[in-house]
C-alpha cells in the first residue's frame, strides 16, 4: 500500500509529517494511470480527489481533529451510490445515471475523511465470477493478465492487488468479494447479512447482498468495518446491535481454538488436488500449534449452488423489474406505441446476456406452476442450512474451508457453459445463504505462479473473533503490497 504497510502506518507518517495526503492521491492517480491496461476503474475522480486531499492537509495542518479513515484513498465498486456521481451496475441500462443520494456506507467513510478515487468495473448488477460480465470490458489480473481476477468485485480486487487505492469496497451476494480476494491475492471481507446497511447498493438479491471490504491487512478491514457498519433508519434489515470497535478488539480478545471444516468441502472432486493438498496440510499445521481442528459431515454440500441460483435469480427478476425504461433505465430510441414492446425492446437493449438469463431463471422460477417445486424447495434448504449453522457454531468457533475450488483461470476459458461458472461458487455461497460473515485471507501459492486463499467463518454477528483469528494466521506475514 503506497509507501505504507497499513492504514495506521500511514496515519503515524502524517502526523510526522513525513507524508502528505496530496502526496498519497498523486501517487494512486500516478498509478490508475500506469494500470489503465487493467481496466479496473470506469472512472476516476481525480480533481475531486486532489481538492479533498489539500483540504484534508490544511485541516491537519490547523490541528483539527482527524477521522477514523483521514485521508485513506478508497475506491469503491459501481454498484454503490456516491451521490452527484454516475453509477452504473457496469450495465449499459443504466449508462450515465448520476446518484442522487450516497449510499449509508458510502457516507460514513465520507464522514470519517476517506478520499473516494473513483468507481471499479464489475460484473454487470454485480452477476458474475470472473468479471467478464461487464457492459465496459473484462478486468484483468494484475498478476497475469491473461487471466480473470474473479467476480463480480474484479475492479475493486485488482485495484487493491496492482496498489490503485489503499481500500476498495464491493458487493457480496454470493462471493463476490472473497473469490475475486482469493484470485487476486488480497483480503475480502464479507461481514454478516444485516451488518452494514445496504441503503444505497444497487441491489442484485436482497436478501444476500452484503457491502464487503478489501484490504491488504486484517486490521485495515477491520478499521473500515468499523467505519461503515451500524443501524441506518434507511435500512430496515440492518442490525442495530452495537457495533464494536473492531480494530482494538482484534488485539485484545482471544483467539478462538475450535474450528471445523466440512470433510465433503475437501473430498469435493472439482477442488484442485494441489490446493487440496495445501489446505490439508495447512490444517494439520493447525493442529500442531494447539488448535482443535475436526472434519464433519455435510451431506447438503451439492445442494447449496442451484439454492444459491434459485433464490437470486428470483430475487433479482424482482429488484431488475424497475430498469423498464419509463421509471429507470435505459429506454429504447425507436418510437414504439405499445408500452409492453417498449419494455421489451429497452430492457433487451439495456441488459447483458448473463443477467438476461438470471430474469428469465428467476421470473421461471416464480411462476405459478414452478413456485412450489423450485422456490419454496429452496427455502426449506435455505432454513435447514441455517439450523445446521446454528448448532455447528454452538460446538465450534471457527467454520473454513477453501475459498474456491480452483485459482484464477483464464480470460474466456471457463466461459463454455453458464453452470460451470455456477459451479465455482461451491464454497463461498454457504455463508450468504445463512448470513454468516467469511473473510478470504491470502495464505498460499499454486505452483501455476497464481495466489489462492483460506476462507474463515465464524457464527453470525462474531466479526471480532472470526477478524483476530484471521490476524492471528496472517500473523507471519501480512501482506506487504
Ligand atoms: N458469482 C456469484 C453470482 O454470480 C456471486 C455474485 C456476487 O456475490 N455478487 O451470483
Amino acid at each position: 500500500m503506497f509507501r505504507f504497510h497499513s492504514i495506521k502506518d500511514y496515519h503515524t507518517a502524517l502526523i510526522a509529517e513525513q507524508v502528505t495526503c496530496i502526496q498519497a492521491v498523486n501517487y494512486y492517480l500516478d498509478q490508475i494511470k500506469q494500470h489503465q491496461n487493467l481496466n479496473a476503474y470506469l472512472e476516476v475522480f481525480t480533481e475531486e480527489a486532489i481538492e479533498l486531499a489539500k483540504a484534508l492537509d490544511a485541516a491537519r495542518a490547523q490541528g483539527l481533529p482527524l477521522g477514523k479513515l483521514h485521508g485513506v484513498v478508497v475506491g469503491i465498486k459501481d454498484v454503490l451510490c456516491y451521490k452527484d456521481h454516475k453509477v452504473s451496475a457496469a450495465s449499459k441500462i443504466l449508462e450515465n445515471y448520476t446518484a442522487v443520494y450516497s449510499a449509508t456506507a458510502v457516507q460514513h467513510l465520507v464522514d470519517e475523511g476517506a478520499i473516494i478515487i473513483g468507481r471499479q468495473n464489475c460484473d454487470e448488477f454485480a452477476m458474475g465470477s470472473s468479471n467478464e460480465n461487464s457492459a465496459y470490458g473484462p478486468v484483468k489480473n494484475a498478476l497475469d493478465i491473461e487471466r480473470v481476477p474473479g467476480g463480480s468485485s474484479g475492479g475493486s480486487a485488482v485495484s487493491v492487488q496492482a496498489n490503485l487505492c489503499m481500500i476498495s469496497i464491493g458487493s457480496d451476494t454470493g462471493g463476490s468479494v472473497r473469490q475475486p480476494a482469493d484470485f487476486c491475492g488480497v483480503i475480502g471481507l464479507k461481514p454478516s447479512y444485516g451488518r452494514i446497511s445496504r441503503y444505497g447498493l444497487i441491489a442484485y438479491a436482497s436478501s444476500f447482498d452484503q457491502i464487503g471490504i478489501f484490504s491488504t491487512t486484517v486490521a485495515d478491514a477491520a478499521l473500515v468495518l468499523e467505519v461503515i457498519a451500524g443501524a441506518d433508519a434507511f435500512d430496515s434489515t440492518v442490525s442495530n446491535q452495537k457495533v464494536p470497535a473492531y480494530s482494538q478488539e482484534i488485539k485484545s480478545i482471544e483467539v478462538p481454538k475450535k474450528i471445523a471444516y466440512f470433510k465433503e468441502t475437501l473430498e469435493h472432486p472439482g477442488l484442485d488436488p494441489e490446493m487440496k493438498a495445501q489446505t490439508m496440510a495447512y490444517l494439520e499445521q493447525l493442529k500442531k500449534e494447539g488448535f482443535i481442528v475436526e472434519a464433519i459431515d455435510f451431506s447438503l454440500l451439492s445442494y447449496l449452488v442451484p439454492t444459491y441460483y434459485v433464490l437470486t435469480t428470483a430475487e433479482a427478476s424482482s429488484n431488475l423489474s424497475r430498469f423498464d425504461g419509463v421509471k429507470f433505465g435505459h429506454r429504447t430510441k425507436d418510437a414504439l406505441d405499445d408500452l409492453t414492446e417498449l419494455y421489451k425492446k429497452s430492457r433487451t437493449e439495456g441488459f447483458g446476456e448473463e443477467v438476461q438469463r438470471r430474469i428469465l431463471l428467476g421470473t421461471f422460477v416464480l411462476s405459478a406452476g414452478y413456485f412450489d417445486a423450485y422456490f419454496t424447495k429452496a427455502q426449506q434448504v435455505r432454513k435447514k442450512l441455517v439450523d445446521l449453522t446454528t448448532a455447528l457454531f454452538s460446538n465450534y468457533s471457527i467454520l473454513v474451508s477453501p475459498t474456491v475450488p480452483t485459482p484464477a483461470f483464464k480470460l474466456g476459458e471457463n466461459n463454455h457453459t453458464p453452470t460451470e461458472m455456477f459451479l465455482a461458487d461451491i464454497y463461498t455461497v454457504y455463508a450468504n445463504l445463512v448470513g454468516i460473515p467469511a473473510i478470504s485471507i491470502p495464505l498460499f501459492k499454486h505452483s501455476n505462479g497464481m495466489p489462492f486463499g483460506l476462507q474463515i467463518m465464524s457464527a453470525g454477528f462474531n466479526e471480532s473473533e472470526l477478524l483476530s483469528f484471521a490476524t492471528k494466521l496472517m500473523e507471519p506475514k501480512e501482506l506487504n503490497a
